[in-house]
């Protein structure tokens, strides 16, 4: 028999690293489910009594051993499943459905999941519509459980399994975490989606985005997941299995060498010191972060604390996530960002607003300025917690002075209440603002004096400049991050701030990006913060390279036309001048001839520039 072709597909690198192993197909059962008459409805309804009570059992006990392994945040995506299977109201109508109708349970809880899914579609609500998942999670355990079928869970796979799927659930994942050596390939799913960012918290490599491909691959299929790059290859041949099993060795013997690094200080071979730092979303990525030798917090993007929940935190409960984080910094600064709301994250934090642009509309600062109640017990409990470790304040999507301005007084109102309630309070605690709008890095000369630093969000500052939406699957190639103008609004943006002598951070993905680091580093950044998987990574170039030639680098880069020109020369460059780096740029550096998202298909009708064709080797 011969072995069946080698198939590469290429997809959305959402988390890096190599899985070498065998697929597991998961598929949710989307048909509709047959309703079938019961002979006994009260048999039914004590059978359908007893299965919602093991599926709450179940949920719970899942609850318990993802809040001792990943915290409360994760942890809450169980609880709402489990409160969804407890809900009485829910579960009494089935039963009176059941009694009077004489249909199976199965079939009557489904089809209420589609009733309420329906409204929540028609919902503007962020938090609402991730509720359909759950109720997806809860009805599938539901059916499976009435039929006698075993509920399939992530939970017990063995080593090296693939998942397999056209699309996971947040459950799905977390789930993931506690087997090893796993990763998964989905048809669906964006580089900023749940799944992408859940996948790279708990460091488990995947491709997304690989449309029908995932889901029509049986279990036992032989696969690589190469998470760098986005590839996902079946039935891989013997040579590049060789290939990927060299490249895992090299990777093993790189985090052998990084691992060295930790206790190291970031200072380049001409003696000039980089702070690298971490970006966490959750308080308890913290142990992480010192593990990885990380100076510092660069950003604590507080809105991932409100994980599938409507309402805002109390005080207490953001006290006690800031004063964690401090508390176990220890003497190393923590920046903490003010809730960035909207856009991307969280819009139905916002109430029921419809935005027919949300990138360009109610978020972060102009939210929390029209809401000063909200905004003061952010501010309330992070300026109390100051007093357990080295906070620094950020405030996002700064557009303009005045808004810098009203947000400085309203910390100082909040700081004169506190102190009013006898809470001392360190004298100083330094605000920053994030340059992540081109029309505040184009006032930065102004804003520089009122600050105590700069933070640059590239992720921000590259879609508001070249008019490219973050996400937007067809554009990804517009989506530059070494445009010319990029490049020239960093260096006006290192310009004012060295007029006033005040630090400059970046704390966007550009940061992780090793080739930009370097730009960075030569355009007189001096602080890199990114996931801490990239702190060894950014220590180990910083060590490798000099100032001086950064600094060449770069402005020879900020002569330069074209993005493809920069990205070229600076691949080129670095090479040559910093060889001891190459290994790093290799396994932290997504492949820039791979398009993004080639497999992505464009809306109907039209032809996606980069929906690319899978290719066959065999
Ligand atoms: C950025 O815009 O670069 C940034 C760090 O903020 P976020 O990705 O959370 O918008
Ligand atoms: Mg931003």
């Amino acid at each position: 028999m011969t072995a069946p072709n080698e198939e590469i597909y290429h997809g959305i690198p959402a988390s890096p690293g190599i899985i070498i192993g065998v697929t597991k197909s998961f598929a949710r059962n989307q048909d509709p489910i047959v309703p079938d008459i019961v002979d006994d409805p009260e048999l039914e309804v004590q059978t359908f009594r007893s299965a919602i009570a093991h599926i709450k059992g179940a949920l719970e006990n899942m609850t318990t051993s993802v809040l001792q392994k990943h915290g409360r945040e994760f942890a809450r995506i169980f609880d709402a499943q489990a409160m969804i299977a407890a809900d009485d109201v829910w579960n009494k109508n089935i039963e009176r459905r059941i009694m009077n109708e004489r249909l199976c349970a199965e079939y009557l809880y489904d089809d209420e999941a589609r009733k309420v899914i329906a409204k929540l579609e028609e919902s503007q609500d962020s938090y609402l519509k991730e509720r359909i998942q759950d109720i997806h999670a809860v009805t599938s355990r539901l059916v499976a459980q009435m039929r006698g079928e075993k509920h399939i869970t992530m939970k017990n796979l063995k080593d090296a399994t693939v998942v397999v799927a056209r699309y996971l659930l947040p459950g799905d994942i977390l789930a993931m975490s506690f087997g090893r050596n796993l990763g998964f390939a989905t048809g669906v799913g964006g580089p900023t989606s749940h799944a992408a960012l859940m996948a790279k918290s708990l460091g488990i490599p995947a491709v997304i985005g690989l449309g029908d491909v995932p889901e029509a691959i049986p279990s036992g299929a032989d696969v690589i997941v190469d998470g760098y790059n986005g590839h996902f290859i079946l039935n891989p041949s013997a040579n590049t299995i060789k290939k990927y099993r060299g490249i895992k060795k090299a990777q093993l013997e790189l985090k052998r060498q990084l691992a060295e690094l930790k206790a190291k200080p970031a200072v380049t071979r001409d003696g000039v010191r980089i702070a690298i730092k971490a970006n966490i979303e959750l308080p308890n990525e913290v142990s992480k972060v010192l593990s990885a030798g990380a100076t510092g917090i660069g950003l604590f993007r507080t809105e991932y604390l409100f994980l599938t929940r409507s309402d805002f935190p109390t005080f207490d409960e953001q006290y006690e996530a800031y004063s964690l984080v401090l508390r176990k910094m220890g003497d190393k600064p923590v920046v903490i960002r003010t809730f960035d709301m909207g856009g991307d994250k969280f819009p139905g934090m916002r109430g029921s607003l419809f935005e027919s642009n949300p990138f360009l509309g109610w978020r972060a600062i102009r939210f929390c300025l029209d809401r000063p109640a909200v905004f003061k017990v952010q501010l309330k409990a992070l300026l109390k917690a100051s007093r357990c470790g080295r906070l620094e304040i950020l405030i996002p999507m700064i557009s303009n002075y005045e808004e810098l301005i009203a947000t400085k007084k309203i910390i100082e109102e909040c700081r004169a209440e506190l102190e009013a309630e006898n809470v001392r309070l360190p004298k100083r605690i330094p605000i920053g603002i994030m340059l992540e709008v081109p029309s505040a890095v184009m006032i930065a000369e102004h804003l520089a004096p009122e600050v105590d630093f700069f933070s640059i969000g590239t992720n921000d500052l590259i879609q508001y400049t070249v008019a490219v939406d973050r996400d937007h699957e067809m554009l990804s190639r517009l989506y530059q991050s070494f445009h010319p103008a990029v490049l020239s609004l960093i260096k006006a943006s290192v310009k004012a701030a060295n007029r006033y002598r005040k630090p400059v951070a970046v704390c966007g993905e550009m940061a992780a990006d090793p080739l930009a680091a370097v730009l960075l580093i030569g355009l007189g950044v001096n602080e890199l913060s990114a996931s801490f998987q990239m702190t060894g990574i950014l220590k180990k170039i910083v060590r490798s390279i000099t100032y001086s030639g950064a600094r060449r680098i770069a402005s020879r880069a900020l002569a330069m036309k074209t993005h493809a020109e920069i990205e070229s020369y600076l691949k080129n460059e670095i090479a040559r001048v910093f060889p001891d780096i190459t290994t790093v740029i290799q396994f932290s550096r997504r492949s820039q001839d791979t398009p993004l998202r080639q497999n992505v298909k464009a809306p109907t009708g039209i032809e996606s520039p980069t929906s690319g064709e899978r290719s066959s080797n065999g």
